[in-house]
């Protein structure tokens, strides 16, 4: 016991660096047989992950990576709650409704009193429970009807995010893909007829396709689905997912009309962490009315004396995203998330501006939607080096940004994307301007191909 005592105590004395386990390697890959004091720990972990990159200079991520002090101090204050455990805490359960049903007066349901919403750990959650609720309400008419429930289809864009093939795959629904292509680089309704049919339960719709920025045509979408139930008499509902776009397109383009103003769409999907302006681990469904969410896939689960509805893939969560969320609505309000992503869209387009004015390339989008860009090489321009190649480069100076190609009838062609978030300051940008145009002109300035590059930042699709 006294050894112990001492053996402690000497440890503590070694100076930092020379303890056991910072002067030895220390990766675990199984549990150790002993303890080291808390100090070494968290040197160990603090020190293997300062490989990681600058989360700031990451401009391949859609998500957070800041927040100020305040919402730093509520997060502290919040980190042990459990969103789950509505009736120990019930002040944040009531907070959870207190946003979506902000979220649903945002995307201008037409009766505030009568949206129902959740919040989840992202948008994929929350895309997996919007096609769920298409594909029970699809289940649900097929039945009465008589008719099979077999075969569901969900119609899409190629440029989807990953999730839409999970949620087809994990819950048995036939993926349509509307392939994109130079004519219809976005899904415009053009070629719906084609494949949509009694078994389709939707269609989605992107604000915000993570390829470029550039939002789908939801009202023309919607436009085409009218003929079609014209005279077809199919009604085939849409669900936008917006998981960037849809904390933008409210602040930044009011007039359009993408939301619960078309009648079609259903339901519609955020990222909390994306331009909700909140750290990683929330995300939001919001459906237009009750009757779009099933009454059969919500639970109510009688929980330590309590009832609570819950509709979601996991029990357990991190309830302080949800404050977090609630901080940026109310400290912001709404001038404020139109001042950040006002801003925060200018450094976009000031940035695509002066990248698309440069020889080489050529933007597909400017940053004009959501304040995400995208640009290509000029065809011809060189043979000796690629777009990932420049990724590389810039990657030496600490900025992470992702080249990749495109989906469908695109998928020969390379592009570089830029996420412009909040913290991407004027100053920044010009700092990353200045060394796009000095890699661009080095790459340039090659006299023999360069080889093939190593892997480059992760895109975010
Ligand atoms: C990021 C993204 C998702 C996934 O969102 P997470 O919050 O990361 O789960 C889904 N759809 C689109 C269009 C996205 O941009």
């Amino acid at each position: 016991m006294v050894r112990g005592v001492t053996m402690v105590q000497d440890s503590e004395l070694e100076p930092t660096f020379t303890r056991v386990g910072e002067s030895t390697t220390a990766r675990y890959t199984r549990i150790p047989d002993g303890e080291m004091l808390p100090a070494t720990a968290y040197r160990v972990i603090h020190d293997e992950s300062m490989l990681d990159g600058n989360a700031r200079l990451n401009l391949a991520t859609f998500v957070g990576t800041w927040m100020d002090e305040y919402a730093d101090k509520l997060y502290r204050d919040a980190f042990d709650k459990n969103m789950i455990d509505k009736d120990e805490y019930p002040a944040t359960a009531a907070i959870e409704e207190y946003c979506w049903r902000i979220l649903g007066d945002l995307w201008n349901a037409p009766d505030r009193d009568d949206v129902i919403g959740t919040s989840t750990i992202g948008s994929s959650e929350a895309c997996m429970l919007g096609g769920l609720a298409l594909k029970r309400r699809w289940q649900h008419a097929r039945r009465e009807a008589g008719a099979s429930t077999e075969k569901p289809n969900l119609i899409m864009s190629s440029a989807v995010q990953v999730c839409w093939e999970k949620f087809c795959n994990y819950f048995d629904v036939e993926m349509r893909f509307i392939p994109t292509s130079d004519e219809h680089p976005l899904m415009d309704g053009t070629g719906l007829e084609d494949v949509v049919d009694e078994n389709t339960i939707g269609v989605v719709v992107l604000m915000g396709v993570t390829y470029t920025g550039a939002y789908e045509p939801v009202a023309k979408v919607a436009a085409k689905l009218d003929e079609i139930q014209a005279k077809t008499g199919l009604d085939i509902p849409i669900h936008v997912d917006g998981a960037s776009g849809a904390m933008v397109a409210p602040f930044l383009q009011p007039d359009l009309e993408w939301d619960f103003r078309v009648q079609r769409v259903q339901s519609i999907n955020t990222s909390g962490h994306k331009y909700g302006l909140v750290y990683p681990g929330v995300g939001w469904v919001v459906w237009r009315s009750v009757a779009a969410l099933p009454d059969d896939l919500v639970f109510r689960v009688s929980y330590l004396g309590g009832s609570m509805p819950t509709f979601a893939l996991n029990f357990s969560r991190p309830g302080a995203q949800v404050l977090l969320q609630y901080y940026r609505f109310i400290r912001l309000g709404r001038a404020g998330y139109t001042a950040i992503q006002q801003a925060t869209q200018d450094v976009a387009r000031f940035l695509a501006h002066e990248i698309g004015a440069l020889e080489p390339y050529e933007l597909l989008t400017d940053g004009s939607d959501i304040p995400v860009f995208a640009w290509r090489l000029k065809a011809g321009h060189t043979d000796k080096w690629t777009l990932y190649h420049l990724s590389e480069r810039l990657r030496i100076k600490g900025w992470l940004v992702p080249a990749y190609p495109l989906s469908g009838d695109q998928s020969d062609q390379t592009v570089m994307r830029i996420v412009c978030r909040n913290g991407l300051s004027r100053d920044l940008a010009e700092d990353l301007l200045r060394d796009v145009r000095e890699e661009t002109d080095f790459l340039d300035a090659l006299d023999s191909p360069m080889p093939h590059p190593g892997l480059g930042p992760t895109f975010h699709h």
